[in-house]
């Protein structure tokens, strides 16, 4: 049958998708685009805010009146945190963020015997990772390698332990040989992803923490560089920078979420981290790395924020001299502690995300300006405005003159200027 997905959400949803998408092939179903005639379609949700509630139903909605004779299947975090709202819409399967091969074969089943079936199991009770077949989307030159499933930490705004259940971590060997198999499918850079991979390991009893799987993954696919995901600042240890240093493909970059610069407001997030420890991290890294790019996230205006409280927050990631910054309003999650705090009215928290933005601007453009100069290594992807893109190590946009013999593959590139949001370069000599 002809199977058309459509994905909402995070890396580790964009990450089962496309193994969803290579199992359906490999059983003889064709993947074809979700604006194209299927016999079903899958949409997999995300739940992260109630936003993404509301987005999911709308894909879902568009797709019932727009291919009445068709299977539509939902799965992923919505109807797993929400299956009444979803068992509601009428829909011909629904499971959630569990079991996604059976998933599949759910599918085949609705598809065939035409009836409704519904798989949704306590995410609490879930065990033992769920090994999926690894891999990037056509053309990428990167693929991402899911690690890791589950968070215990329960942010007081966030739904995900919930939807996720417990951490399950991928065995070390299992991870090698999905890092080996990337590798010998030509693919230059491998991201590690999970819902929350600095708990790697946590689950498995045996000492190893998730420095061990970067080390494993290194000498596993030699030469093939490492992304990591989003990092929590208990990971970034003297040891952790000690051997993580010691990785030739480990990419400087680390997404180290922040969500506050106020200790009082961390308290009330429930983040298992003060600003004295998160600052540790940061000179950690710089201390170890040449001019890493340390990049976050910022939650304005969350309930109880203060004014003197967010003023305290934008000193703070002044100090940390972000490379980039991903901030969002304060968006009310039903369900969670935070929900039932005193909540700050909308316009405080967009307006306060508006002085983050410009305090986070002017810290990319600062990182950029210090990129001139610099020679990097790039991973070069796609045409882009008349010249050709790539990423260096730290994840910042390189731009240079140049066609699609460059594609996936890494070039010397001495950066010669930067402008707002990438750098300008010229290629110096063949690093193959
Ligand atoms: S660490 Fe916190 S914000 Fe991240 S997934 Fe876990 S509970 Fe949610």
């Amino acid at each position: 049958m002809k199977v058309a997905i459509y994905t909402l959400g995070c890396k580790v949803n964009q990450y089962e998708t496309q193994a969803m998408e290579s199992a359906l092939r490999e059983k003889g179903h064709e993947i074809v685009d979700f604006s194209a005639q299927a016999d079903a379609y899958i949409v997999n949700t995300c739940s992260v805010t109630a936003v993404s509630d509301q987005k999911s139903r709308q894909i879902i909605h568009r797709v019932q009146k727009q291919r009445p004779g068709a299977v539509v299947a939902v799965c992923g975090c919505y109807p797993q945190t929400h299956a009444e709202d979803v068992r509601a819409l009428g829909v011909d399967l629904v499971a959630g963020t569990g079991d996604r091969m059976g998933f599949l074969e759910l599918l085949e089943k609705t598809a065939a015997e035409k009836r409704y079936i519904e798989s949704i199991d306590e995410s609490f009770e879930r065990r033992v990772f769920e090994v999926l077949p690894a891999g990037g989307q056509s053309r990428r030159t990167r693929a991402m390698l899911k690690v890791e499933d589950g968070c215990v930490n329960f942010c007081t705004y966030c739904i995900i332990p919930y939807a996720r259940g417990p951490v399950r971590s991928a065995p070390l060997e299992t991870v090698q040989k999905q890092a080996a198999q990337l590798k010998a499918e030509g693919y230059r850079e491998i991201v590690v992803t999970g819902i929350e991979i600095s708990s790697w390991g946590r689950d498995l009893k045996n000492g190893q923490t998730l420095i061990d799987l970067l080390e494993g993954i290194s000498s596993a696919a030699p030469g093939v560089r490492i992304r990591l995901g989003s990092l929590e600042p208990r990971t970034i240890t003297e040891e952790f920078c000690h051997r993580a240093a010691a990785i030739p493909e480990l990419c400087p970059q680390f997404h180290l979420s922040l969500q506050s610069g106020c200790d009082e407001t961390l308290r009330r997030m429930n983040r298992r981290y003060d600003t004295a420890r998160y600052l540790e991290s940061v000179e950690l890294l710089n201390r170890f790395f040449r001019r890493p790019a340390i990049t976050t996230d910022l939650i304005t205006g969350f309930p109880e924020e203060t004014e003197e409280e967010f003023d305290r927050t934008l000193e703070f990631i002044r100090r940390c001299a972000f490379a980039q910054m991903h901030i969002f309003p304060y968006s009310i999650r039903p369900g969670t502690p935070a929900a039932g705090m005193r909540q700050n009215p909308k316009s405080v928290k967009e307006e306060r995300a508006h002085r983050a933005a410009a305090e986070a601007e002017e810290m990319h453009e600062a990182y950029l300006k210090g990129c001139v100069g610099e020679v990097y290594p790039v991973l070069f992807e796609q045409p882009r405005d008349g010249a050709f893109s790539g990423h260096a190590p730290n994840y910042m946009e390189v731009l240079v003159s140049g066609g699609e013999e460059l594609h996936n593959v890494i070039k010397n590139v001495r950066i010669l200027r930067a402008d707002g949001q990438a750098l300008w370069g010229e290629i110096l000599e063949e690093t193959e």
